[in-house]
């Protein structure tokens, strides 16, 4: 579970459970600061991208 911070308050956003390897973006709105922010999740940006185990 990767958690996504507000870009805005720093607190968290939202979770996720598994990272696209696509980047998508999800546009939200934060339940802490009510500001509607923009979100890039790729795994391609993430210093330890998600590796599914075998
Ligand atoms: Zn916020």
């Amino acid at each position: 579970m990767e958690q996504m911070a507000c870009p805005v308050c720093k607190k968290r956003f939202f979770d996720v459970s598994r990272i696209p390897l696509e980047k998508i973006e999800i546009q939200a709105k934060c339940p802490h600061c009510g500001k509607i922010s923009t979100l890039e999740i790729s795994n391609k940006n993430k210093k330890k991208p998600y590796r599914a185990k075998k």
